[in-house]
Parts: structure tokens; C-alpha cells; sequence
């Protein structure tokens, strides 16, 4: 069946795409196919798989479906979201030049710095948020640019469509890391990329029970190169987490929608708190690319950050107090986490790195889950 979003909604095709009953048992829902190795009839003749580090029925059809409620024809599962990155980067060769982002997510910029540079690749790293700066820095080595948008933690947007066109005139790739937004509420290929990625650990899986990632393009030819190096490097994600990311997909859409619902009344709340500072979160008519993501996504998610007044000692006495959130790295499942980005998910960066992103010690990083309003208004207030 052809699953195109002319035809179907994305509901229907995070439950439908890629899957149909199993044809040997009637099985209603995708089997877990736990084999490395598949028959052949004869030497060399094989149904379709003949070794699951380069194919799995489990797998290939959670990758189907993922890829097509990105609206693009390949998709790779991989065991993280490192992996993935780790992977495109391998699409690049010595010399070349990639910008990025400046306020990306801690891991991705650990391994282009301190793995990626010393194999030979070279990084600039930039406020991507008026897209303008990106054509400054542009060179002719430079063949991939990286964003991430909503940018984590502090949620600045960048317009994809108008780096995506910078990018294409300079004769480079656009990649978007859409972990935050998820297909639901952001299609980068859409809006000009070449490939998305997503820790699946976050928002697609949603349970905070796996790690895994993903990237997705619809262009042939990367979608050939990125099958090649998925099987040669090897860093494929397991049958049963991709049995579990494809479940997973199904309640996407109701999911995001109950995150976002949960964000924005936690966002009012604490815009109005004495004790807070600012608050940073796209679906608030405040924040100042309110409308870049009212036009580029057709919701806001469940991340936010905020800075409290006191500084350090206040962001730890409220960490402590909390009794629903759950004090973690991590984001993008159904229950509700809170952590302080300078000592937790951003403590790689160096000091100064840090000041100059604007990650300073006041600043705390929610992921909303799913709980009820009402419980997470209390316990913020409470701890308050
Ligand atoms: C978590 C995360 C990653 C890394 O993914 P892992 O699954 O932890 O390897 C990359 N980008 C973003 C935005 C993330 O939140």
C-alpha cells in the first residue's frame, strides 16, 4: 500500500506505514524477528534478507514508517542518536568544512570536536538565528551544515528554509536534528533539508526506555551512501528497540499533543512567577521567534527552560523540591524531568563555552511529560 500524505493523515500512517499483517502467520501486528541470519534456497538466493546487521524485517519496517511520516522514501535506525550522527559524518571526508549551530546539543558537539576534528574535519560554530551569518561563513570546503531547531536547552529557533537555501546556493547539505519537534510538529525536508535526524530516545520512542536514533533523507543518492555505511559501520539499532520505536510511533501524534497542552500551561504559569526570571518557550506570544514557529511547526512541544532568580542556590532548592518531576537528563518521554543544564546535560561544554551560548547557572530545563495539568502546575508551585 502506498501511504502518501496526499491521501492518508499522519495519524493513519504512524499506524499504518510499512506494516501489514505477517504473511505467514496473519499476526495483526509486526512481528519481533529475533534472527541474525535468514535462509538462502540456494547459494545466493534469499527472501529479501540474508544478515540483520544489513536487514531485519522488524527494523525495515519501523524505518518505512518513520521515514514516511518525515514525507522522504529512506530511513536508517541506528543503536543512538550518536551513532546516527556519527554516521553522516562518515558521508564527509578529511578536509572538509561543516558549520553548525552553536547551541546544539552537548554530545553531537562533543564528537565533532573532540572525534570528528582530530579524524580531520573542521567545524565553525555560530548563532544560526538570524540566517543571514550563515552565508559569512561559508567556504568552499564546507559541505554540510548542522542545525538543530528548536536549539537545546535554551529553544532559539532557526529558519530552516532559509538556511536550507543558503546552504544549496553554497553547493552544501542541510542537516536537522528534529529530536525536539518531532515529524509531528516540524517536517525539515519539506521545508528545503536533505537529512533529518532524531534521538529516538527522546519523543519517538517516548517511554524513556531505550536509546536509539535515526536519520532520514529523501535523496537517492544519500539515501545509497547512508544504507552502505549503516551495514559497513555496523551501528544498527537492535530488532526488539525498533519493535518498540515502531509501537512507539503509533501514539506520536497524542503524545505530542498532550505534551504541548502540559508545556504551555507550565510556560504561563512560570511567566507570571515572581520568583522567575524569563522564560523560554516557542508557543509563548514572548518569545521573540514566536512567529518563525508559529509558521515553521504546527505545535510547540513539551521543552522549555527558565531562569530563576537566586541563581545557583535557587535552581538547586527547587530541584530538590520537586516531588513529581523527576530530577534527570534526558527529555521527550510521558513523565515530566527537570535538570540544570550547566552541571547536567551541558557539562562538557567548557566554562566559557557555556557563557557564551548563555547557559548560565540559573538556568533550569524542564521536559513536560504527560501527567495531569493540574498535578504539575501543584508541584512546581509547591516547590516554588
Ligand atoms: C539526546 C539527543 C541526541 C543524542 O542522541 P542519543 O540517543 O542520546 O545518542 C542528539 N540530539 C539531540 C537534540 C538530543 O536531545
Amino acid at each position: 500500500m502506498n501511504w502518501s500524505d496526499e491521501e492518508f493523515g499522519f495519524e493513519t500512517r504512524a499506524i499504518h506505514a510499512g506494516q501489514s499483517p505477517d504473511s505467514a502467520t496473519g499476526a495483526v501486528v509486526t512481528p519481533l524477528y529475533l534472527t541474525s541470519t535468514y535462509i538462502h534456497s540456494e547459494p545466493g538466493v534469499f527472501q529479501g534478507y540474508d544478515y540483520s546487521r544489513a536487514g531485519n524485517p522488524t527494523r525495515s519496517a519501523y524505518e518505512e514508517c518513520v521515514a514516511n511520516l518525515e514525507g522522504a522514501r529512506f530511513g536508517f535506525a541506528f543503536a543512538s542518536g550518536c551513532l546516527g550522527a556519527t554516521t553522516v559524518m562518515h558521508l564527509l571526508s578529511q578536509g572538509d568544512h561543516i558549520v553548525c549551530c552553536d547551541d546544539m546539543y552537548g554530545g553531537t558537539y562533543r564528537l565533532f570536536e573532540e572525534v570528528f576534528r582530530k579524524s580531520g574535519l573542521d567545524f565553525t560554530f555560530l548563532d544560526l538565528s538570524e540566517p543571514a551569518a550563515l552565508a559569512g561563513a561559508m567556504r568552499d570546503n564546507t559541505r554540510l551544515v548542522w542545525i538543530e531547531s528548536p536549539t537545546n536547552p535554551l529553544m532559539k529557533l532557526i529558519d530552516i528554509a532559509a538556511v536550507a537555501a543558503i546552504a544549496h546556493e553554497h553547493g552544501a547539505r542541510l542537516m536537522v536534528d528534529n529530536t525536539f519537534m518531532s515529524p509531528y510538529f516540524q517536517r525539515p525536508l519539506a521545508l528545503g533539508a536533505d537529512l533529518v535526524l532524531h534521538s529516538t530516545t527522546k519523543y519517538i520512542n517516548g517511554h524513556s526506555d531505550l536509546i536509539g536514533g535515526v536519520v532520514i533523507t529523501d535523496d537517492a543518492e544519500l539515501g545509497g551512501q547512508l544504507k552502505f555505511l549503516n551495514q559497513s559501520l555496523g551501528g544498527i539499532q537492535s530488532a526488539f528497540d525498533a519493535f518498540l520505536c515502531l509501537r512507539s510511533l503509533k501514539t506520536l501524534a497524542i503524545r505530542m499533543e498532550a505534551h504541548t497542552k502540559n508545556a504551555l500551561a507550565i510556560a504561563e504559569f512560570l511567566q507570571g512567577h515572581p520568583k522567575v526570571e524569563w522564560v523560554a518557550y516557542p508557543g509563548l506570544a514572548s518569545h521573540p521567534q514566536h512567529e518563525l514557529a508559529c509558521r515553521q511547526t504546527s505545535g510547540h512541544g513539551g521543552m522549555l527552560a527558565f531562569s530563576i532568580k537566586g541563581g545557583l542556590p535557587a535552581a538547586k532548592a527547587l530541584m530538590s523540591k520537586v516531588r513529581l518531576f523527576t530530577l534527570a537528563e534526558s527529555l521527550g518521554g510521558v513523565e515530566s524531568l527537570i535538570e540544570h543544564p550547566g552541571l547536567m546535560t551541558h557539562a562538557s561544554l567548557s566554562t566559557e563555552k557555556r557563557a557564551e551560548v548563555g547557559i548560565g547557572d540559573s538556568l533550569i530545563r524542564l521536559s513536560v511529560g504527560i501527567e495531569s495539568t493540574h498535578d504539575l502546575l501543584r508541584d512546581l508551585e509547591q516547590a516554588l
